[in-house]
């Protein structure tokens, strides 16, 4: 299989270059250059299996410049209880009759975004190795919260790497906030943006096809790579857990062979639901793919009527990760529903960043209602969302996925369908103490961070996640905060060159 780039299709390379490279040269996406299928029988022989087998199935047939040795050793390193504090590494757990929640936040950080950083740097580095390149890689994040940590922790003292992530500076938890600036390693580094994701993202992307800034780096023996989910290696192992909750759920009996189920996604930068796009062009029975956002809803719209227009204004909410007005793997979904039509995509995102708007043709606004359905939840359903399941059900969830909860709940009450669905359960309760708590018991009920976890712990059921509860102790070692036009001057500095 080879990868073509989303913006110029005579672009061809392996899984380990695209997934070194993470964005192609002239700013496109890679895309794998065909689906692989899976049939009933493969699927029901994926639920037999322990996760790490799962994730080498689905890999075996995107990596197929790997060898069997080079993705047993990722999967075996990346998906093991060393890792995650459950042997199942993704659970499903039931909601309520119809409606499961696939929690993918056991994981080192609490987020789901480990689900596919735990495993990266070792796809990361054995592209490397198989490459033969004799280059340092030095990864840029640009982070809406979760990501960053993520990386940092996937990334730590990873020979032959580096890490610099960026966050906004007051768009963050507190939480998040804290994981980030304590983060320990010799090859890591953290700075705040004065300015929101999308100013910490597009100052990534610009310094990544800054082709003096290229240049530079590699007459110092280094090349950038991106362990933002634009990278390939961040999208596949996110396919990975709707194959096999399906699987799961066969083995379960709560399903039947060939039944049909919706996945809904609180979504942002769109990396999430789009793996549950190939999922079910992969051959996983998918209804609809139910498309979550916050207020920041320029998917909903986009969706439903097919004009994505970032002008407008950007609100900071309880649900950070989700604060987001260019969705960079929508660029994908785009390419695959043109029939990989990279001069339209090419127009359309070329209009984005000068005009900040498109429109997409009729064709594709069918097949985007065909396979989607979206809908939003601002921040005081978001609260009510919390409230309300954890009165009903004794569950406690975080703020991104009571998003997602409601606005299943919003499809259900519009179109009757009842189909079973899987809901992504993106992140740990204890990441959003504050709003969680606030959204349960009302009012400011404890003042300190900790005290909060303390009482998630009582009213959850669920143990403090010990990487949360470490963080008490930890110095903090990072405060650097500058203006987004700093950015490339300060990366250039930091590396020394
Ligand atoms: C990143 C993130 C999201 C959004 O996922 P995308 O893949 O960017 O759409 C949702 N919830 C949480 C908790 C996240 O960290």
């Amino acid at each position: 299989m080879f990868y073509n780039s989303t913006r110029n299709n005579s672009v061809k390379v392996t899984s380990a270059e695209a997934i070194i490279q993470g964005i192609s040269f002239e700013g496109g996406l890679f895309v794998p250059d065909s689906i692989p299928k899976l049939t009933a029988d493969d699927i029901k022989k994926i639920g037999d299996m322990k996760y790490a087998d799962r994730a080498f199935y689905i890999f075996s047939k995107y990596l197929t410049d790997f060898s069997e040795t080079e993705i047993h050793y990722c999967t075996d390193n990346a998906y093991s209880t060393k890792n995650f504090d459950t042997e199942n590494i993704a659970e499903l757990v039931k909601l309520f009759d119809g409606a499961y929640m696939l929690e993918l936040w056991h994981g080192p950080t609490c987020a789901f975004k480990d689900m596919a950083l735990q495993i990266l740097p070792y796809f990361l580095t054995t592209s490397v190795k198989k490459t033969k390149l004799d280059k340092k890689i030095v990864i840029l994040v640009a982070t809406s919260g979760d990501t960053g940590k993520a990386a940092l922790e996937g990334f730590k003292d990873v020979e032959g790497t580096s890490i610099l992530v960026f966050y906004p500076q007051d768009g963050v938890s507190p939480m998040q906030k804290r994981q980030m600036k304590t983060q320990e390693g010799s090859n890591v580094g953290v700075c705040a943006i004065k300015g929101n994701f999308d100013d910490c993202q597009n100052g990534v992307k610009a310094i990544f096809t800054d082709s003096e800034v290229k240049e530079t780096l590699s007459s110092n023996g280094m090349m950038f790579s991106s362990a933002n989910s634009i990278n390939w290696g961040r999208l596949v192992p996110q396919i990975v857990y709707y194959v096999s909750s399906y699987a799961e759920l066969l083995k379960k009996g709560e399903i039947s062979e060939g039944e049909k189920i919706n996945i809904a996604v609180p979504t942002g930068n769109f990396g999430n639901i789009l793996a549950g796009y190939y999922a079910k062009h992969m051959g996983v029975p998918v209804n609809k793919l139910i498309c979550a956002s916050n207020i920041n809803k320029v998917l909903t719209d986009f969706i439903n009527t097919g004009v994505y227009d970032r002008n407008r204004e950007f609100y900071t909410t309880v649900s950070p990760s989700m604060d987001i007005l260019i969705s960079s793997n929508l660029e994908r979904l785009l390419y695959l529903l043109t029939d990989k039509n990279d001069s339209l995509i090419r127009e359309w995102f070329g209009k984005l960043s000068t005009e900040g708007r498109y429109e997409v043709s009729e064709s594709v606004k069918e097949k985007l209602s065909e396979e989607f359905w979206a809908g939003f939840c601002d921040d005081t359903e978001t609260k009510k969302t919390i409230h309300d399941i954890y009165e009903k059900y004794s569950y406690t969830c975080d703020t991104h996925t009571a998003v997602a909860v409601k606005v299943y709940g919003d499809y259900v009450a519009q179109t009757g369908d009842r189909t079973k669905t899987v809901i992504a359960s993106t992140a740990s309760p204890y990441k959003f103490s504050d709003t969680v708590l606030e959204a349960i018991e009302g009012g400011e009920t404890v003042a300190d961070e900790y005290g909060k976890v303390d009482r998630i712990a009582k009213l959850s059921g669920i143990p403090v996640p010990t990487s949360l509860s470490e963080l008490k102790d930890k110095p903090e070692r990072f405060s650097d905060s500058i203006d987004k036009s700093e950015q490339k001057e300060y990366v250039l500095g930091k590396l020394g060159i």
